[in-house]
């Protein structure tokens, strides 16, 4: 079988047989790579703790007919470790990897931006670079804008008035003005539309450390109309 290398990150890891796994991992060169490690489960594995979710790994795979095969795998990210000692980065973890499995549909083709934010926003968690909530929903809003679905914030979806924006439609894209909305609108107030726009453009130090509830569920909604999917994380924190 031909054979080749690339660095990438474990998503999501499902069994296989009595002792297998498939890995679905985002790699820096290839994109989205599904493959099979086998042995993985076993006490003694060659893999170790390697190929589980969040871990970035130096890899060497096998092309296979339908799957590929982890032949070697070098850890060069032990992300995992910080963040499982901490809930909430966990929590956050999880939400990353399960968008960037959800945005990235295709393949083996190469996502370079997708994968770069997916390994910058990893790494500020295990540093505890900035409350762990926000690294995840700025990570979610930038992978979202990089797929094309970036909230307009500065003025009306609607008339395109810039005062007045008091209200959010997720289908619509944007903020709406009092005179355009619908009573599917969502109510949002400046500091929150200023902290949407904060997180996505990575301005950390307007960020604040106030969690906000409706950022969050905004977001989550913006998330699951465009990404057409709930996310099963979003369920774990609400529950
Ligand atoms: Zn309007």
């Amino acid at each position: 079988m031909p054979v080749y290398t690339d660095e990438g990150v474990v998503l999501r890891t499902v069994k296989l047989g009595e002792a297998d796994r498939i890995i679905t991992l985002l790699t820096r060169d290839h994109g989205k790579v599904r493959a099979v490690a086998k042995g993985v489960r076993r006490t003694k594995s060659r893999f170790g703790a390697r190929l589980e979710p969040f871990m970035r790994a130096q890899l060497l795979l096998a092309k296979g007919r339908n799957l590929d095969v982890v032949s070697q795998a070098v850890c060069v990210g032990a992300y995992a470790d910080e963040i499982s000692q901490d809930y909430d980065s966990y929590l956050a973890a999880n939400l990353i990897v399960e968008t960037a499995d959800k945005l990235v549909t295709t393949e083996k083709e190469q996502v370079t931006e997708q994968y770069r934010l997916l390994i910058s926003a990893l790494g500020a968690l295990s540093r505890r670079e900035h409350p762990a909530w926000q690294i995840g929903e700025s990570y979610v809003l930038r992978a979202m804008q990089r797929a094309g679905w970036s909230p307009r914030l500065s003025s009306c979806v609607v008339c395109g008035r810039t005062d007045r924006l008091e209200w959010f439609s997720v289908p619509l894209g944007g903020t709406v003005c009092s005179d355009d909305r619908t009573p599917a609108c969502r109510r949002i107030s400046r500091p929150e539309a200023a902290l949407i726009f904060a997180l996505l453009t990575g301005d950390w130090k307007d960020c604040g450390n106030a969690q906000s509830e409706n950022v969050e569920s905004l977001v989550e909604e913006w998330t699951q109309f465009y990404l057409e999917r709930p996310l099963k994380t979003v369920n774990l924190i609400h529950s």
